[in-house]
């Protein structure tokens, strides 16, 4: 996506650690007309596809998931939560997710109430690197016995491998700027 690739290329910085920082329009300060135009391109790519919830975890995901909702209908967003919390209520599903930013592991819950096996579910997230957070929704899913319809991603890190992994399981993963490389001594940015 052209807006979506610009955008990384004039407000994006390369940071040691292969991290990508967007905190300036994706993750911290959000560009809500840019989340408004990465909704209507997953809608345009899922479209035809059954999905009755979009799943995605605290807290990035939340604003680009509910904005995108926005193009799917009536479609709930449910988020997975990263701790437990006197808020949830009820029987739970948990898996736990290894954290590339923060480099420790951590629990995942979904309420049992808001994901269960009538959903098609499309997983929503910011980055896709190695792939440990999306193959934590996607055990939820399988825990709750949901079929996972996609996955619609903002920034696929191709170089880390983890979109590969799950394409390579049959998933459809849908990633809207696909970074090949990128160098943090020159700055420099590369698109698939
Ligand atoms: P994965 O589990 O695919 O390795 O990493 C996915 C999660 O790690 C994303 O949800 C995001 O929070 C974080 N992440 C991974 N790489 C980056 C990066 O380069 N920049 C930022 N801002 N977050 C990242």
């Amino acid at each position: 996506m052209k807006e979506l690739e610009d955008r990384i290329r004039s407000d994006g910085a390369v940071k040691a650690g292969d991290v990508l920082k967007v905190d300036a329009f994706l993750n911290h300060q959000c560009d809500v007309a840019l989340f408004d135009a990465m909704g209507a391109e997953w809608a345009r790519l899922f479209a035809g596809e059954r999905i009755t919830k979009i799943l995605t975890i605290e807290a990035s995901g939340i604003g680009i998931a509910c904005v995108a909702a926005r193009h799917f209908g009536s479609v709930p967003v449910v988020f997975a939560k990263k701790a437990p919390s006197i808020n949830l209520d009820g029987e739970q599903y948990v898996t736990t997710i290894y954290s590339y930013t923060k480099q420790r592991e951590f629990p995942v819950i979904v309420g049992k109430r808001f994901l269960g096996p009538e959903d098609h579910v499309l997983i929503i997230d910011d980055f896709l690197a190695n792939g440990k957070a999306l193959e934590g929704l996607v055990d939820l899913c399988h825990l709750a016995g949901a079929e996972v319809v996609g996955m619609g991603i903002a920034i696929e890190k191709a170089f880390q491998g983890g979109g590969d992994r799950l394409r390579a399981q049959g998933y459809r993963v849908e990633s809207l700027a696909r970074v090949g490389s990128m160098d943090a001594a020159t700055g420099s940015i590369e698109f698939l």
